[in-house]
């Protein structure tokens, strides 16, 4: 038997803030960062739709939220008690809130998540990415009790979005499909949300970066983050995530941007396994490219190149050295990794370090 669960209630489109209707009247605790609540300009669209609530902003959330900033929050959610949390922001808001609202053990608490990258999909997936800063561990957390209420998808929020940011979580959106795409768990539900949003990715991407202000393609592009991410929550992942946990955990280079450095590597290694290779080439010829994972491969490299986007961690700042030192800790922490085991090939440890070796 195979399942594919359906949840959030998803809202898209020009008028889709004012689905935060639903919350006028109650305590709502918004989590954003800093950037979002007072430098965007963007925070009194979301609120304008609160009418009647009482607010509350935490806006502390730093990129790769941590253990220690979660604890924060959730001493800060106890303190105003709040009927509904509102996560906006990219992956690294939604996810804190995620966590802050799972951890305080508050049943009923209402959870909506607005996006303002595309993306992380976390606006529709059970995961929360944390980094324990001692530790140099960053790792997700599992739990159907993290999924939002309701997914609030506007793209005019990503009008302003940075070139490098739209690049790194572009790449991120074309990894969970391409990755959910091949997984173990992949099903005919999961492989047709996957293959759509690998292809808009495909096909938006370059547009949507070299765009300026609000664009058709940011809104494709935002639907893509969507679907890849209910296509990996229902599919699971693979090694191109649990690499970029690990690099990421150690190195906080951002999460997209070790995904992108990784995919054209990792795609060669799973098309060892056949039925892999044969999903990779079905996604090429979605893409227009010759059917076969080789050129899936190396058309990402190349559309990396065409961002701007490194292809190395030493052009991160990481020296050579310390990631050779680093080697067994890197591979082991990928080993342990929630995302390893959905990958479609069993990888050993030597594997990935030759993985790590190329990037
Ligand atoms: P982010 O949330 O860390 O934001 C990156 C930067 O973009 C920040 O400086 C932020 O202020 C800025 N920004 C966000 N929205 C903006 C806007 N509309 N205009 C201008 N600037 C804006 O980045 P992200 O890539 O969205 O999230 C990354 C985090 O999400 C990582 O911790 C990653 O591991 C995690 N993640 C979670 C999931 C999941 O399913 N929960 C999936 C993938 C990644």
């Amino acid at each position: 038997m195979e399942t594919f669960a359906l949840r959030p209630a998803i809202y898209f489109g020009d008028d889709a803030l004012s689905a935060l209707e639903a919350l006028a009247g109650k305590r709502v605790l918004i989590v954003t960062d800093d950037f979002l609540a007072h430098k965007s300009g963007l925070l009194p669209r979301v609120t304008a739709h609160l009418k009647g609530a009482l607010t509350e902003v935490f806006s502390k959330v730093t990129p790769d939220p941590s253990l220690r900033l979660v604890a924060e929050g959730v001493r800060a959610l106890r303190d105003f008690s709040p009927d509904a949390v509102l996560a906006f922001g990219g992956g690294s808001p939604m996810d804190c809130a995620k966590a802050m609202r799972h951890f305080s053990d508050r049943p009923g608490l209402l959870f909506y998540a607005v996006p303002t990258t595309a993306g992380t999909g976390s606006e529709v997936t059970s995961f929360a990415v944390l980094t324990d800063t001692d530790a140099g561990v960053k790792y997700p957390l599992v739990d159907d009790a993290l999924l939002p209420d309701a997914a609030i998808l506007d793209a005019s929020l990503l009008a302003g979005v940075p070139g490098p940011v739209t690049a790194d979580t572009g790449m991120d959106v074309l990894t969970h499909a391409s990755e959910a795409y091949v997984a173990r768990k992949a099903n005919a539900f999961t492989d047709a949300l996957a293959e759509r949003a690998f292809v808009l990715a495909w096909e938006n991407l370059i547009k949507a970066h070299a765009a300026k202000g609000e664009h058709p393609a940011k809104e494709q592009m935002l639907l893509a983050s969507c679907m890849a991410g209910i296509a990996f929550n229902g599919a699971g992942l693979g090694a191109n995530h649990a690499l970029a946990h690990s690099l990421g955990g150690r190195y906080h280079t951002p999460h997209g941007r070790l995904n992108a450095m990784l995919m054209p590597h990792v795609i060669r290694f799973n098309a060892e396994e056949p039925a892999a290779a044969k999903k990779y080439a079905a996604l090429a010829k979605a893409c227009g490219l010759a059917p076969n994972a080789r050129a899936l491969s190396s058309a990402l490299g190349r559309l990396r190149q065409s961002l701007g986007m490194p292809g190395r961690l030493t052009d991160c700042g990481v020296e050579r050295k310390t990631v050779l030192a680093d080697l067994e800790a890197i591979t082991a922490a990928a080993l342990a990794d929630v995302c390893m085991p959905g990958n479609p090939r069993s990888a050993a440890a030597a594997e990935l370090a030759a993985i790590v070796r190329e990037v």
